[in-house]
């Protein structure tokens, strides 16, 4: 028996190949199925095209050219019926004791034995924070999921990659006061193609103040105060949407002895033919696999995972 950590798209094509070599498994997932992805914000459009997201060999249509998040929901919904995978959603796995062969996984329902353990566990739990004064407040979020709730008020977007540039478009088109406070020089390479211009063009024309080498030094009720290029800065301030990047939660493997390289990203050990972590009988999949650096996998080039692991289990 094998448990899979984490129903999201990797997980599932993880239990899609053992199922194909037939070796018995379960999933076990924390929240609801596709967590993370139900967890985007509302509006996401995904950088992929569908085709980019198929697992199990299952076409993927999607009626723009690029799947939007509500499409994925139910993609991934289809796959999990259609594949009869055993998933046990809101579960969360606490730690794994044991080795190789002769696995303990304990659960916050239970206790399971597994000869194997796939972590799949993604990245999106852990927010990064900046560690600034008042980072705590309620008014600041570290997840976005609609531009609703800030409607009319004076909200600092921090971060230059695609969240970023997401939230602060879709927050000023609801009537938002929007400030960008972007740590480095520009925005990130990665910024999708089609939203680039409008981003750009918004900061341009002054309709979103744009803040570039700009770090947030302390948040208040009404205001916050950023160091800027121009010296502080302090702004009137209603929210703080925080998109500054997740991390996976690197001490969940340290804790059940996967080791992480010496690095700048803090990448756990793994052999890149199998898969398998430098603990034996544990194997990674999915953009886990990245430590810190959460722009390395992605769902379109993690999902060969999920084959080299069912290999590697089978003897190949
Ligand atoms: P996840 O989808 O994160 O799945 C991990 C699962 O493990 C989650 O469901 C989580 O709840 C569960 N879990 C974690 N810990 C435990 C535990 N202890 N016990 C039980 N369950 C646990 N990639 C692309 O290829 N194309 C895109 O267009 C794209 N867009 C993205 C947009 C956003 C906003 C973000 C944040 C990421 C995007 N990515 C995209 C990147 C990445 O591919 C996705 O994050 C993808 O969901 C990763 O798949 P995964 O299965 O590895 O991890």
């Amino acid at each position: 028996m094998v448990i899979i950590i984490g129903a999201g798209p990797i997980g599932l094509a993880c239990g899609i190949a053992l199922r194909e070599k037939g070796i018995p498994f379960l999933i076990i997932e924390k929240g609801c199925l596709v967590n993370s992805v139900f967890n985007y914000p509302t509006n996401m459009i995904f950088f992929s095209t569908s085709d980019r997201l198929e697992i199990g060999g299952v076409p993927f249509i999607s009626h723009g050219a690029k799947a939007t998040r509500r499409e994925a929901l139910e993609y991934y919904r289809r796959i999990k019926e259609s594949f009869r995978l055993p998933v046990n959603v809101y579960e969360e796995v606490h730690g794994i004791e044991g080795e190789d062969g002769n696995f303990k996984v304990s659960t916050s329902k239970g206790v399971y034995r597994a000869e194997k353990v796939i972590i799949a566990t993604g990245f999106f739990d852990t927010p990064n924070l900046m560690n600034v004064p008042g980072e705590g407040l309620p008014k600041v979020k570290h997840y976005y999921d609609e531009p609703h709730p800030y409607a009319g008020m004076c909200v600092l977007v921090v971060g230059g990659g695609n969240s970023a540039v997401d939230v602060a478009l879709e927050t000023y088109r609801c009537g938002c006061t929007v400030t960008l406070a972007v740590r480095e020089p520009d925005l990130k390479e990665g910024i999708k193609y089609w939203v680039r211009p409008d981003i750009e063009n918004r900061i341009k024309e002054g309709s979103i103040k744009a803040w570039f080498n700009t770090e947030v030094k302390e948040i208040r009720e009404d205001e916050v105060d950023l160091l800027t290029p121009e010296g502080p800065v302090t702004i009137k301030n209603d929210f703080v949407l925080a998109m500054t990047g997740y991390r996976p939660r690197l001490d969940f493997l340290e804790r059940i002895g996967v080791p992480l390289l010496d690095d700048d990203h803090l990448t756990p050990v793994f052999d890149a033919e199998t898969m398998e972590s430098g603990k034996k009988g544990i194997y990674l999949a999915g953009v886990v696999c990245g430590g810190m650096n959460t722009s390395k996998w992605f769902i379109e080039n993690s999902i060969e995972h999920a084959e080299r692991i069912a290999n590697h289990m089978v003897g190949k």
